[in-house]
This record gives C-alpha cells, structure tokens and sequence, in this order.
C-alpha cells in the first residue's frame, strides 16, 4: 500500500516535470518567431497600411506570422536556352566597333585619330617644354625671381625681332625643331 501510494507520487511528479519542460520549450518557440518576425511589417510596406491605426489596434492581437516578413523577388521562370544566350551575347551592338578615322601623323608618321593630338608628337613638345623651363629656372637663379617683361625663346641661329624689344631672352643651344613653332 504505501509502496503504491509512493509509486504513484513519483509518476505524478516526472509527469509535471515534462510537462513544464514541454510548456518552456512551446514559449521559447513563441518568442523565437516573435523575434523574428517582427522587423518585418515594420521595414517592409503593408498592404493594410491606409487603414487607421484603431481599427489595427482594435482586432484580434495575433503575432505576425513567419511567412509576412519574405518578400519575394523577381525570378526567371523559364530557363533560356544557349543558342539565345549566345545570340543575345553575340549581337551586333556588343561587338567591338571598327574604326576607320586613324591617319599617320603629318609630322611624326605614327598612326593616330583624325580629331586627336598624336601623342608621340605631344611628347615631344613636353620634354622641350620642359626643358625650357629648366633653363629658365637656372637663370633665375630661385623662386620668385621672375622679371615682369614677357619672354622669348630663340635657337641657334635666330635673332631677336623688332616685336621681341624689351622681352626677356632665353637661348637654346640648339635648332629649332621642325615641330616647335
Ligand atoms: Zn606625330
């Protein structure tokens, strides 16, 4: 008898023992889903969103449902086959174009675009310029040391015009080249 009583105790008690674990885990679950469903409605626009906040405030409370948060992208719903692939790829406005406006440079004989400077021409120019420059700094001597009359180069063999009075003269020892006017 007391045997039986104590037998029966213990059961009733692992049972409530389950079932408080099993109630636990049910909550635990509530809440997981609460969290994440819950940034849904609020960053995604809602189809019920003209209506009043009352009457959303007066219905049934029901927890928003894992399903509302996903939205749904746009998708291909047939597959495309390789041919189309290739042919859309392969069209005739995604071909590299073919250019019929290069021309040899006038002066130099590389080839070049017709509405371009040829730039090994331009290089050239720059390397002279800047050797101008460097003579001139030479000649100043410093920083801030430029006169304030305009300034002429002259090459070998040039002399100064009548328009050249009162500029300042800068000399290269060398020809002018054919490129430099
Ligand atoms: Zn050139």
């Amino acid at each position: 008898m007391m045997n039986l009583s104590s037998l029966v105790q213990s059961l009733r008690r692992s049972l409530l023992r389950i079932e408080s674990r099993l109630q636990q885990a049910a909550g635990w679950d509530a809440q997981l889903a609460l969290a994440l469903a819950a940034p849904g409605p609020g960053l995604l626009p809602r189809h019920d969103a003209h209506l009043p906040p009352q009457e959303e405030q007066q219905g049934p409370q029901q927890p928003p449902g894992l399903l509302d948060s996903i939205l749904w992208m746009a998708a291909p719903k047939k597959r495309r086959t390789i041919e189309v692939n290739r042919t859309r790829r392969r069209a005739d406005s995604k071909l590299l174009k073919v250019k019929d406006n290069i021309e040899p440079c006038p002066e130099c004989g590389h080839l070049k675009q017709k509405h371009v400077l040829c730039g090994f021409c331009y290089e050239k120019v720059c390397r002279e310029t800047a050797q101008i420059r460097r003579q001139i700094s030479e000649m100043e001597g410093g920083p801030l040391r430029a006169p304030a009359s305009e300034t002429v180069v002259l090459y070998e063999g040039e002399t100064p015009s009548e328009q050249d009075k009162g500029k300042r003269i800068v000399e290269r020892a060398r020809k002018r080249p054919a490129w430099f006017s």
